[in-house]
């Protein structure tokens, strides 16, 4: 009976142990969350590594929700699904290295910028198109969905030039197997992929300069105010500049 009784109060104090290491546990998922859409096919700003979410747009929103004292959600979605299911309130923000546009202020507000874009052409190293002026109407150019790519070439070369895929990735094939003659593409993106993939290279000409921000509902000024102070401080304390660099040789 005695044995018994300290069985009996063995498993209790294990019971209670385990259930105050879950509550510590626990006690993460106590803070609100900051749910954040991005699309992570778009190294080095956002892309999978193994089981987890790395780049340079994760560790700035990871740095911001610590400012903020929220937990991070990250939801990876189609690029072109940002914009609106932010417009929408399902995420609280849209971070994917996207750039400021006059078309997409129409549905969302963006934060200050941090970080700047570049368009650039990627080419197969013995490629006739040797600058930007050698795009037309009539090169196949690859280009990722609803990005800034898209829509510029798209406006200067017409639909018919334009082959849209769902990644950056997957565009680099299809100009590596020949099935499009160029991709625009963001620079550090580009420099990525062509450093994955031989006998392609990037051409010296850009075709479009471009500032990175993060998207907010246009009724949420709230969170897009604490965000740009969250920024502020993570600019003048050096830590953006540190995580560029950790990504950014
Ligand atoms: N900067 C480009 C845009 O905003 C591409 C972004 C992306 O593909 N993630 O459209």
């Amino acid at each position: 009976m005695k044995k018994l009784t300290k069985y009996v109060s063995l498993i209790i104090t294990l019971v209670l142990a385990m259930s105050v290491l879950s509550g510590c546990g626990s006690s993460k998922s106590d803070k609100k969350k900051l749910v954040m859409a991005t699309n992570a096919t778009f190294p080095p700003y956002e892309y999978v590594d193994g089981e987890k979410y790395a780049g340079i747009d994760v560790e700035i929103a990871e740095a911001i929700a610590k400012e903020l004292d929220m937990e991070l959600q990250i939801e990876d979605v189609e690029f072109g699904s940002i914009v609106s299911g932010v417009q929408s309130g399902k995420y609280d923000m849209g971070m994917a290295g996207m750039t400021i546009t006059e078309d997409r202020k129409k549905s969302v507000s963006f934060s200050d910028t941090y970080a700047k874009g570049i368009q650039s052409i990627i080419v197969a190293e013995n490629s006739s198109i040797k600058t930007a002026d050698d795009l037309s109407s009539d090169i196949k150019i690859g280009v990722q969905q609803d990005t800034t790519g898209d829509i510029y070439a798209t406006e200067d070369y017409g639909e018919s030039a334009i082959t849209r895929f769902k990644s950056g990735a997957d565009a680099v094939q299809a100009l590596k197997t020949g099935k499009v003659d160029c991709v625009i593409i963001d620079n550090e993106p580009a420099k990525a992929y062509v450093s994955k993939n031989a006998g392609l290279k990037i051409l010296d000409t850009s075709y479009a300069d471009e500032d990175y921000a993060i998207c907010f509902s246009k009724d949420n000024e709230e969170l897009l105010n604490k965000v740009n102070d969250a920024l502020k401080k993570l600019k003048d304390d050096g830590t953006i500049d540190k995580i560029v660099a950790k990504y950014i040789k």
